[in-house]
């Protein structure tokens, strides 16, 4: 769909529910009509917490006194059997920009997975040089998540400083990405301190722009061991309901449950095939935070597979890790929870259809000219 700057900076700026439920509405027939009513599950493997960054949103930053953890090999593997049991097609390895997860590993981790498992394979590994993206793509991963967090320039270099001066950005490494035949995903946080709705709405653009084939929005969730988290401790919101467009769009953007279901509804608007996951951020928000996300436009799940013993020590955020998911029986609420909307489980890999397109077109060339 096509959608302007200013369509989309008049949607974020409405308060109206009637408006906002229409919003919602468009968004889920979208989704209806370009990926289904089947949600896909994605069992996210948080393999380490270690991190040589000092991004300043996240709880994993360099200086964070944290008990650090990196998980072994058999153990990685052993969260990919429980992955096929419970019936998910894709695992997820994540974790901080860990110097000690050296490529060679993780191509032997990532060429194992392959081989004993039917699973696609993401990575979420933080900014990696060319060669080794492309070893990983060799070595069987499909598909690399990477945020550009904001797509306001001043603002992100204030809260993700660049490791050296020459380090590639997050824009080029996404290219890379493409280039090398991943699936691309990527995202924003919604209410970072110093972000405006202006700022969302060219981050919206923006995800047209890069053709993303997966989108992750969650709400900025203040970390108190954070520079950012005590920053957002005394902000102020205001409300901006009835404001001109050019006010509002200098406004701060508020990290809630709305704005990011807003921001998920859009995202489907603009990438009507992309897959978009309700986030586990918006589910630590708010209780109905899952279900409001795939109400708007989401059609995939997350739930984490990490090993209890490691999964608290991944504190990106506060209570991140929500105890409906610790348990079995907890896995069931989320179950549950999909089976109240009226929404199904996916069964095989869910790669996202414009991927197929992509690389049908790479295969053959001449009959797409
Ligand atoms: N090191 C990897 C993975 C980071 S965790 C990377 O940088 O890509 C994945 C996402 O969690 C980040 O991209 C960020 O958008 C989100 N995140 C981190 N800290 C957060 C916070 N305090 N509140 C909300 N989301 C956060």
């Amino acid at each position: 769909m096509s959608l302007s700057f200013d369509d989309i900076l008049d949607w974020l700026r409405t308060e109206d529910p009637t408006a906002l439920d229409e919003l919602f509405a468009m968004a889920d027939e979208v989704r209806r009509r370009e990926v289904g009513d089947a949600i896909q599950l994605r069992g996210l493997v948080e393999i380490s917490n270690h991190c040589a960054r000092l991004c300043t949103y996240c709880g994993l930053r360099a200086t964070t006194r944290q008990q650090r953890y990196r998980m072994s090999f058999k153990e990685v593997l052993a969260c990919a059997q429980e992955a096929v049991r419970a019936g998910f097609g894709t695992i997820v390895l994540q974790s901080g920009e860990d110097l000690g997860l050296d490529a060679a590993y993780l191509c032997e981790l990532i060429a194992a997975i392959r081989a004993q498992t039917p699973l696609a394979i993401t990575l979420s590994l933080g900014e990696r040089p060319r060669d080794e993206l492309s070893a990983f793509r060799d070595a069987g991963a499909d598909r690399y998540l990477l945020r550009f967090e904001t797509s306001n320039a001043t603002l992100f270099e204030r809260i993700h400083p660049a490791r050296t001066p020459d380090a590639p950005s997050r824009p080029q490494i996404l290219q890379w990405l493409r280039e090398l035949g991943f699936e691309v995903g990527s995202g924003v946080m919604v209410g970072i301190p110093g972000q405006t709705l202006g700022d969302l709405a060219r981050d919206i653009v923006r995800f047209g722009e890069l053709e993303l084939d997966m989108i992750g929005l969650g709400p900025f969730l203040p970390h108190p061991g954070t520079p950012l988290g005590e920053e957002a401790a005394d902000r102020l919101l205001i409300p901006f309901g009835d404001m001109p467009r050019d006010e509002a769009a200098l406004l701060p953007a508020p990290n809630t449950v709305d704005m990011t279901c807003k921001m998920i509804a859009l995202a489907r608007l603009i990438r009507p095939s992309a897959n978009i996951p309700s986030t586990t951020a918006l589910a630590t928000l708010h209780p109905q935070g899952r279900v409001r996300g795939l109400c708007a436009g989401a059609n995939v799940v997350m739930p984490n597979l990490t090993p209890l013993k490691y999964r608290t020590l991944y504190d990106i955020y506060p209570n991140k890790s929500n105890p409906s998911e610790v348990a079995e029986e907890g896995r069931g609420d989320l179950i549950r929870q999909i089976e109240s909307i009226g929404r199904t489980l996916a069964t095989g890999r869910g790669d996202s259809p414009s991927i197929l397109r992509r690389r049908a077109m790479l295969k053959n060339p001449e009959t797409n000219q």
